[in-house]
Formats: C-alpha cells, structure tokens, sequence
C-alpha cells in the first residue's frame, strides 16, 4: 500500500485518522496541520502490512494554551515530565501540553477551562477531562462541583 499525502504529495503517507470523515493517507506534517483544533482525533499508522494506533503526541502535536489567539506563544511551558492526560469521551489521551508562562498569563487552571478542558485538581494540574465528557456523565454543574470532583479523582487514581 503506498499513496502519497492526499493534501502534499509526499510519498511517505502512512497516516490516517479514525475521527475524521475521510479514508485518505497524509504525511506526518499535513496530519499535524489538519489537527491543530482537533486534538483528541485518534489517529493510525500503516505499517508492515497493517494499521497500528498511534497518536498526535507520536506525530508531534502540541496543544499549546494561553490567550495568544492564533499567534505563537514566546513562554510555552511544558506540562510537568511531559506528561498530560486527557480524557474524552472515547478514552483517555496522553498529549503533549505547553502551558503559557508569558507575565500577564492566567493560572494553568483557567487555562486549560479556556480550552474547554476541565483540570482535575486546581493545583498544578496534570489531568483534565473534556466538557463533552462532562456532559456525557452529566456532571457539568457549576453550582455543585462535588460530583465531577470525585469523578476526577476516581479516574486520576
Ligand atoms: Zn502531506
Ligand atoms: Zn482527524
């Protein structure tokens, strides 16, 4: 099986991804392009015969937050050993994740709330599920957060 990257041409193409709608292979940087707002796609790579998972992380993707709209942030930091989870409603994700440490930035907390992302401890956080999967529990509520609290600490565990 050899198809070049349906968007560049480059010949070396062996990813595909299960969450988009499209069959089509892409290189390594065009599979990174197409995902800058869809993080969580989970993603495979033709190998030896047969579709391996991989994931953006692997590829090189990294969800970078901060108020910098679609400018580059100059203070990235990276989530603490590298190592950030995510958990969406169709499993848990490890991703690369680069907190902003410019001097007007917000806490890591409201950061990631600002992505949509809620941080299971409000201290230096590593894990943080998804508002989808929240709504999916039904334990999005603002007035009481005891539930989705525990529900956190249940699967950072
Ligand atoms: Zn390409
Ligand atoms: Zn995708």
């Amino acid at each position: 099986m050899h198809h070049a990257c349906h968007v560049c041409g480059d010949s070396d193409a062996p990813y595909c991804c299960e969450d988009c709608f499209s069959v089509n292979l892409f290189c390594c940087s065009c599979m990174i392009t197409l995902h800058q707002n869809l993080l969580l796609h989970r993603v495979k790579k033709w190998q030896d015969g047969y579709f391996h998972s991989a994931t953006l992380k692997q590829l090189g993707l990294c969800i970078q937050l901060g108020d910098h709209a679609e400018q580059l942030c100059h203070n990235p930091k990276p989530a603490r050993n590298n190592n950030f989870v995510i958990i969406d409603v169709h499993g848990i994700h490890k991703v690369a994740l680069d907190f902003c440490d410019c001097t007007n930035a917000s806490s890591h907390y409201r950061q990631l709330l600002h992505r949509q992302l809620y941080p299971a401890t409000s201290t230096d956080p590593r894990t943080a599920a998804t508002f989808a999967v929240l709504e999916h529990f039904h334990l999005l509520s603002f007035e009481s957060k005891g539930p989705a609290y525990e529900f956190y600490h249940s699967l950072a565990c």
